[in-house]
């Protein structure tokens, strides 16, 4: 039984100061929003641990890339969130970086499909997290994005 909310924490903190080890330059603003309710959930953490991980990058590299534009007035954000939701535990990572285009949001998931540089993506992030999310724990990603706007993943695991 794994305590979703101390692992997402973790996790978090540990792509943020692992970013920020590279660039020391690069700040932004983590929010988080943790249901105090939420119940302890049988999973196997490494694994959704290492979920967490990928969609953190993700969303930092995704603001970087925004904050390149030199947007007056942007504020690098990445949030999460957790909450119960009927039989499901419900898992939010949303950032305020660059979204993803229409045209490739069918795209995002099969394996090897990336849109950074050689040597800064394996496009392997998405496909191996819907292996752990959906084969291995009966589980849903759900994905919410504007382009020049924001992206949200929603993480659903079942009780
Ligand atoms: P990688 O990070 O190695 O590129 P992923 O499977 O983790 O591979 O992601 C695949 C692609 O999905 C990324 O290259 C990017 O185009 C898009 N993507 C994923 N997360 C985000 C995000 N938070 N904001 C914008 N685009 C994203
Ligand atoms: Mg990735």
């Amino acid at each position: 039984p794994t305590n979703v909310n101390n692992l997402a924490d973790e996790y978090l903190r540990l792509a943020y100061h692992g970013l920020r080890a590279k660039d020391k330059s690069f700040n932004a603003e983590l929010v988080t929003h943790f249901d105090d309710a939420l119940p302890l959930i049988k999973i196997v953490p490494q694994d959704v641990g290492r979920v967490l991980l990928n969609m953190f990058n993700n969303a930092f590299y995704a603001v970087q890339q925004k904050q390149k534009k030199g947007i007056v007035g942007f504020k690098p954000t990445v949030e999460v969130s957790t909450v119960k939701i009927g039989q499901f535990l419900e898992i939010k990572v949303k950032d305020n970086g660059i979204g993803i285009p229409e045209e490739i949001k069918d795209k995002i998931l099969q394996p090897f499909f990336t849109t950074k540089p050689t040597g800064q993506g394996t496009g392997l992030g998405l496909s191996l997290s819907y292996d752990i999310i959906v084969k291995a724990h009966g589980g849903q990603i759900d994905i919410d994005s504007v382009e020049g706007e924001f992206t949200a993943f929603i993480i659903k695991l079942p009780l």
